[in-house]
């Protein structure tokens, strides 16, 4: 089971910081924080994007598998940043792995899988006792060992990434790391409550149709 850690450095009110920073070029008191809020809100709502640039997200994202934080990388708008657990100086002997729902439920597909991790470490660890070092013996690290990101991006871009993620076709661990993601945030700020719930959603729910070729069923085919 995944971890997120929202750190301090996330912006705590996201709606009232996007309000004071529009509220710089609109000539608007910036010190009224009523007013603040309801230009945040508007902004949102009126889809200007840029503004949600200025809304700062920085996770600790632990325990979830290397592979599903490959694809959390190819979210690049906005220039996100983001350090990762290192396989040159971290022991891996008996690393942690993630494993999928479906086979954890197949006593069969759960001691083949597991047995498979086992020999893994082992033989990481017989090459690294070889003098073999564990920048060449780590090339053995399967997509499924846990990871640990520190990542930094903005609003924008999150909004973005659930409508790619919360998609029903995309990788099951996605959407229950992206669904983590939805309840620590929410957990911080009432504002930040309202985005996860307003703002955060697969791509159909907010065009109305869905866009791509094999289509899980939940809204109709663009005509
Ligand atoms: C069902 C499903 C299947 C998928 N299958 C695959 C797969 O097989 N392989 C795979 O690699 N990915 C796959 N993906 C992931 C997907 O294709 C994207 O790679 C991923 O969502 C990140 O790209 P993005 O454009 O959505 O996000 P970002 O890179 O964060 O971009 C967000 C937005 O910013 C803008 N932007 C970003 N970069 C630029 C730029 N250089 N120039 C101009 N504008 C820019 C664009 O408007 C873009 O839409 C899949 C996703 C789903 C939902």
């Amino acid at each position: 089971m995944g971890k997120i850690i929202v750190l301090p450095e996330t912006t705590q009110n996201p709606i009232s910081l996007i309000g004071m920073r529009a509220g710089v070029c609109w000539g608007a008191d910036i010190t009224d924080a009523a007013k603040n809020y309801k230009r945040g809100l508007e902004c949102i709502e009126n889809n200007h994007g840029r503004t949600l640039e200025y809304v700062n997200v920085e996770l600790v994202i632990d325990g979830y598998s290397a592979r599903v934080i490959r694809e959390w990388y190819t979210h690049l708008g906005g220039s996100p940043t983001r350090l990762q657990a290192s396989t040159r100086y971290i022991n891996y002997k008996n690393f942690e792995y993630i494993t999928p729902h479906k086979i954890e439920n197949n006593e069969e597909a759960k001691k083949i899988f597991d047995e498979t991790m086992k020999i893994i470490t082992e033989n990481a660890q017989k090459l690294e006792e070889m003098g073999i070092p564990r920048e060449d013996s780590a090339m053995l690290l399967p997509l499924g060992m846990g990871t640990k990101i520190v990542d930094k991006r903005n609003l924008r871009n999150l909004i973005d990434m659930s409508r790619q993620r919360q998609c029903t076709r995309a990788y099951w661990e996605y959407r229950e790391l992206f669904s983590d993601i939805c309840k620590a945030l929410s957990s911080i700020s009432e504002e930040w409550a309202y985005i996860v719930k307003t703002q955060f959603m697969p791509k159909c729910e907010y065009l109305g149709y869905c866009p791509e070729k094999y289509t899980c069923g939940r809204k109709p085919k663009k005509a």
